[in-house]
């Protein structure tokens, strides 16, 4: 039997709570649901965690949030040792929205990284205290330079938002997509662009995780490191603050 989650955190990233219905707890304790402001691991983004409120005021926290077989499915990790829910069973979700914003917030900062530099991604991860985007490129650039070009984008305040659009149109407007270090995933019907800027003069490329609306949400970051991984690669790690205050610290 194939459930279908309605995945509310695609349409709304400042969701943090709503209610839900168990439709299958799984052997392994996994929990799933009718629908979910839990975002699930995927794209370098870490999934949700925080808690499930039973109707008797009971928490269920949860540690881990991944999808299934497919992407259609997504699997609440309840923690260990943990009393489960009934099938059909009422829950208000409640995710750690402390967390899942600074992991925004980082997301998004990842995406004005790829702005400035406008080489291929080969991996990236988000984290709560750092990110890291690995960059196909041979060239050696200045950590402080790109600290600087980023802190003006985000000083700017330019609208971040998501336009669907659909595979044929995609097929139809390849120019639509601005960064080129991304390959949209086709093959869903639709694909959800991040854009940044009005008009997303800025920047546009395909993403299904969590973004601010506004760069000025992502807030002071810097450039920590950039390494040498190779002779065509290069590690940047972006953390929260400003070079100064992790000097301080
Ligand atoms: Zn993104």
């Amino acid at each position: 039997m194939i459930r279908t989650v309605t995945a509310l955190f695609r349409e709304d990233f400042y969701l943090s709570t709503c209610e839900a219905s168990v439709t299958a707890v799984l052997e392994d304790g996994g929990i799933e649901l009718d629908q979910t402001c839990f975002y699930a691991t995927s794209g370098g983004q870490p999934g949700d965690t925080g808690f499930f409120e039973r109707k008797d005021g009971s928490r269920i926290p949860i540690v881990e949030t991944r999808h299934g077989a497919t992407k259609d499915v997504i699997v609440h990790v309840p923690a260990d040792g943990q009393a489960r829910p009934t099938l059909g069973e009422k829950l208000v979700l409640h995710i750690d929205w402390p967390r899942r914003y600074r992991l925004m917030r980082m997301h998004t900062a990842c995406h004005l990284l790829s702005v400035i530099c406008p080489y291929p991604v080969t991996g990236a991860a988000v984290g709560e205290e750092e990110s890291r985007v690995d960059f196909d490129m041979g060239e050696t650039i200045d950590k402080d330079e790109v600290t600087a070009a980023l802190m003006k984008l985000v000083d700017a305040n330019h609208p971040v938002y998501v336009q669907w659009i659909t595979d044929d149109e995609l097929a139809a407007n390849p120019g639509i997509v601005k960064s080129k270090n991304v390959r949209p995933p086709i093959g869903m019907g639709r694909v959800s662009l991040v854009c940044i800027g009005e008009d997303s003069s800025i920047d546009s490329q395909p993403c299904g995780g969590t973004h601010v609306s506004e760069t000025q949400e992502v807030g002071a970051i810097h450039i920590a490191k950039i390494e040498k991984k190779g002779k065509e690669n290069r590690r940047f790690r972006i953390r929260f603050g400003t070079p100064e205050d992790r000097a301080a610290s």
